[in-house]
């Protein structure tokens, strides 16, 4: 059990668990990229993916500002949030159902980041460490940018194209006179 005195000591905790949380997306997203048909789908998540390289470098230099050798602590929320999203892909689902399910699992975990990320960046900057809370800002900001890409993507026609699959591709009403 970590000694936890400070809330400096907490931000290292969140830090670790974040680095880790960051490193099982690296592994996650890539699957759900190939699972998906959808071209911008695929698209925005390989996108998201390239970002997430980039915030387990920019968690090193957190570790780095904080005289700490990067260690990773098990992130059992993100561990949780990615089995469900595996399973879905496992189902037997149409495309179009599949896609919006696949959105729903990546927003699950934009979703625990942000939250995370948040809490980490105020505490940083609660303690007065401007560069850290700086760099946890940034990631902060690809997290809420990635969730709302994911929503626009899901409203701009996935989440239709996956209503009209569960009536049997009914047409659309512009074509029922
Ligand atoms: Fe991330
Ligand atoms: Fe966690
Ligand atoms: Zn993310």
């Amino acid at each position: 059990m970590a000694q936890m005195r400070t809330l400096h000591d907490a931000l290292v905790d969140e830090i670790r668990d974040l680095y880790h949380a960051e490193k099982q997306l690296v592994k996650a997203l890539p699957k759900m990229a190939k699972a998906t048909s959808n071209s911008a789908l695929r698209t925005a998540i390989e996108a998201h993916l390239a970002e997430t390289e980039e915030q387990v470098t920019r968690l090193e230099e957190v570790f780095e500002l904080l005289d700490l050798k990067p260690r990773a602590k098990a992130c059992a929320g993100m561990a949780g949030i990615l089995e469900e999203g595996s399973d879905v892909l496992e189902e037997d689902a149409d495309e179009a159902v599949l896609d919006a399910m696949i959105i729903a699992s990546a927003q699950r975990a934009e979703h625990y980041e942000i939250a995370a990320y948040g809490t980490a960046a105020a505490w940083a900057e609660g303690l007065g460490l401007q560069s850290v809370a700086k760099l946890l800002q940034t990631t902060l900001a690809e997290e809420k940018a990635a969730d709302t890409k994911l929503s626009a993507l899901a409203e701009s026609g996935i989440n239709a194209a996956a209503e009209s699959g569960a009536v049997g591709a009914a047409p659309s009403k512009g074509r029922q006179r």
